[in-house]
């Protein structure tokens, strides 16, 4: 055990989340790359926790942050913010929701948290709908609002919250079922769900579940949902924190595979919008976000250093195209995984869109998750100089697949030679 590690172990929780049996100090990185306190440089395909958006280290980001933290680092949003004010104008219009207003926090955690609040408030209801096998957050709310179960048991929310099917597509009553049919399915068990409660204030759902393994819904779920949500006034929050920037190649948001009825009510975000760098943030029509009376701030939402990697970062993003790169790069990715699965029978599934892959381990020739897979891939991989993630909860035997967007076609396949290895090392 390293020095750092048996330190971690003695002042820090039990519960907190540690990637590999030696774990890894990463000290630096550049690009796609970071390299260890030994020295050892990888490939990373986690891009942090999907938080460095589009390359470590970048200079652009670096130089708006040096420059802004030689003027001031905070003043607080109780005075006037250019950064804020011009960060919200190009998130507002990117957003696709009409009248928007958005609200700066400093986590996904928080960003949901909000959206919460401002949706019970709104609708005077206590009552959500959330999707099984979801995963929202670390606060109290945002436990009692998540669907996987590796987080749900310990909460003792006062949100009532119902769980509608449609996340897990691999295992379940809906496994066997092609895409209408499943989503005819799920919209009757919603209808069903709804028959049975007090009208809920909003639906909160990830457009693909991150920490549940990225696992996908056929297209067009949410607009099915939409439809009967829409008739009873319940609103529909997308929780893009995972999903958000261009992530998913095909779209700048997740909630546009399901756009047919439009934007959803509330949008949250976090995550790659900062670079690494701490923002999070609600989105949502002027009416919904101003029916708070409270005057409310978030001592470090929006503060002006934060503010200023986000700007730079989202410039960058736009500029390069990097959404494009994600489905140009994850489309080869995709493919390629593909190939090897079906060599490999551990292999349950490779899904996902863009530079947002998953891979569900299963023991050969059954359904049952094989986490202890999934933890072998892990240490080969890292081995072999790449890093890559898995899912939480009660979802560790799906491997995740999430590089920088900045990630190039030699880097693609560099990683998939490595990814190759470690898969087919399983039989
Ligand atoms: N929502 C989703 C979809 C997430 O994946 C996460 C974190 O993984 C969160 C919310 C919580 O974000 P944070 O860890 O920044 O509080």
């Amino acid at each position: 055990m390293s020095d750092l590690y048996a330190r971690h172990r003695s002042v820090l929780p039990d519960w907190l989340a540690l990637y590999y049996e030696d774990p890894l100090e990463i000290t630096h990185g550049e690009g796609r790359h970071v390299w260890d306190a030994d020295g050892n440089k990888y490939l990373d395909f986690f891009g942090g926790i999907l938080t460095t958006m589009t390359a470590h280290a970048l200079p652009e980001v670096t130089k708006a942050m040096s420059e802004q933290a030689g003027r001031i680092l905070h003043s607080s949003t109780l005075y006037l913010n250019r950064p804020m004010v011009e960060l919200a104008e190009r998130i507002a219009q990117l957003s696709g929701i009409p009248d928007a207003r958005v609200f700066f926090t400093t986590s996904g955690t928080e960003a949901n948290d909000t959206a919460l609040l401002l949706a019970t408030t709104y609708r005077r209801s206590n009552t959500l709908l959330a999707m099984r096998n979801s995963y929202h957050g670390r606060s109290f709310s945002a436990v009692g609002i998540t669907g996987n179960r590796g987080w749900s048991p310990t909460s003792l929310s006062p949100l009532q919250t119902l769980y509608v099917h449609g996340g897990v597509r691999t295992r379940g009553p809906y496994a066997s079922l092609g895409d209408e049919e499943f989503i005819a399915a799920c919209v009757e068990d919603l209808k069903d769900l709804l028959g049975h409660t007090r009208p809920p204030a909003a639906l909160i759902a990830e457009p693909i579940q991150g920490v549940g393994g990225f696992t996908s819904p056929p297209d067009g779920l949410y607009a099915a949902f939409r439809e009967v949500l829409a008739e009873r006034g319940i609103l529909w929050i997308a929780d893009e924190v995972q999903t958000g920037w261009g992530r998913t190649g095909d779209h700048f948001w997740g909630w546009q595979a399901h756009a047919q009825n439009g934007p959803p009510d509330l949008l949250t975000f976090a995550k790659g919008i900062g670079n690494g760098s701490s923002i999070g943030g609600v989105v949502a029509r002027a009416e919904i976000m101003n029916c708070l009376d409270a005057n409310s701030i978030s001592t470090f939402g929006g503060t002006q250093i934060t503010m200023a990697a986000g700007l730079a970062n989202l410039s960058y993003l736009l500029e390069h195209d990097l959404q494009g790169n994600a489905r140009r790069v994850g489309g080869l990715l995709l493919e390629r995984l593909r190939a090897v699965a079906a060599q490999v029978p551990h292999v349950r599934e490779v899904r996902g869109r863009g530079l947002m892959l998953g891979v569900e381990l299963v023991k050969p020739g059954t359904d049952e998750a094989d986490p202890d897979a999934a933890s072998a891939v892990l240490e080969a991989t890292r081995a072999d100089g790449l890093l890559i993630g898995k899912g939480g909860g009660h979802n560790t035997s799906a491997l995740r697949i999430a590089p920088p967007l900045s990630l190039t076609v030699t880097e693609a396949e560099e990683g998939a030679a490595i990814l190759e290895r470690a898969l087919r090392s399983l039989s």
